[in-house]
């Protein structure tokens, strides 16, 4: 979170050229900033920021960048699918904002949520939940591209947050190595989360995955309860876990895949959001 320099309107340089309602509270946002953004790549975010009604504060919050399948895509909008958050600071400003409004964007590509380098043996298990989908969407057709198997996950509260689903589904018609699991919480039943599949051995016996250290790469965005991030003891490289169970534990553990570092390359990447 950082309200620091820069803090008035006279910032903004970018509009909001056009919002996709996805569901109620939970949008597309495209924008388009007045200078080109260079360096994007999968998996990159941006900062926006809009300047509280009361005064001279920006507010600036981190937005992964998503992207919608097809062709036609221009590569100097921003697409960013956005949920608001009631008690928030920013998105409730920014679910107020219209189409021509202006806002600030932080003129910088940023993240290490960032693809290996791909090979045709790969299976890339791109894993979510809400909002954490949009830096996938931005890996799916470079993934396709190279790798053997491509298994998106994607749990959301209600069907209608299934953002791209779609979109996916349409694009699995012409990639017969896409697999999509869509998985819905607080709709219908039996209820299964992300990580049912990983440690109830449900992706190897129903479809058909092999998860290896050698082969297999796991993405994983969103809540950080789903993801798990361990503490890692300094000396021994040991890991402790806060919320046990989470999808780092299992990968780890049941798979022997390792977090992925700078300096040490591993197979689990994982970008939390709050
Ligand atoms: C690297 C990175 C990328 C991100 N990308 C996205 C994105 O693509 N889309 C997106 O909607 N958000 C994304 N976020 C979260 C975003 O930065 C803000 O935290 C969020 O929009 C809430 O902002 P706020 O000022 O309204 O509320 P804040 O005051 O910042 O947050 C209040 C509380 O809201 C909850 N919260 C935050 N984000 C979410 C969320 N996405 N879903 C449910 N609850 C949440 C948390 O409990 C948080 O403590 C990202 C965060 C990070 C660190």
């Amino acid at each position: 979170m950082s309200t620091d320099k820069p803090t008035g309107v006279d910032t903004y340089n970018a509009t909001i050229e056009r919002i996709e309602s996805v569901a109620d509270g939970l949008s597309i946002f495209f924008i388009r900033p007045d200078a080109p953004i260079p360096g994007r790549q999968p998996g990159h975010y941006i900062s926006i920021g809009l300047v509280e009604p009361d005064g001279e504060k920006l507010v600036r919050r981190p937005y992964s960048l998503s992207q919608s399948l097809g062709s036609g895509i221009d590569p100097d909008l921003l697409e960013l699918l956005i949920i608001r958050v009631p008690e928030g600071d920013l998105t409730p400003l920014l679910f107020n904002q219209g189409e021509g409004d202006r806002l600030f964007v932080r003129p910088k590509m940023v993240g290490t949520y960032l693809l290996p380098e791909l090979r045709p043996d790969m299976t890339m298990i791109l894993a979510s939940t809400g909002t954490g989908v949009a830096p996938h969407m931005t890996m799916l057709e470079t993934c396709m591209k190279t790798c053997k198997q491509i298994v998106m996950m994607e749990c959301v509260r209600y069907g209608a947050e299934l953002a791209y689903a779609g979109q996916i589904r349409e694009f699995q018609k012409t990639h017969p190595n896409l697999a999509y699991i869509s998985l819905i919480t607080r709709e219908g039943s039996p209820k299964r989360y992300i990580q049912d599949y990983f440690r109830d051995g449900i992706l190897e016996n129903e479809h058909g995955v092999t998860i290896t250290p050698e082969t297999t790469h796991v993405f994983a965005c969103g809540n950080p309860a789903m993801i798990g991030i361990p503490k890692e003891d300094r000396k021994t490289g040991e890991l402790s876990y806060e919320t046990p169970g989470g999808l780092v534990e299992i990968l780890t553990s049941r798979y022997g895949l390792a977090i992925h570092k700078a300096r040490r390359p591993g197979q689990i990447h994982f970008e939390k959001y709050w």
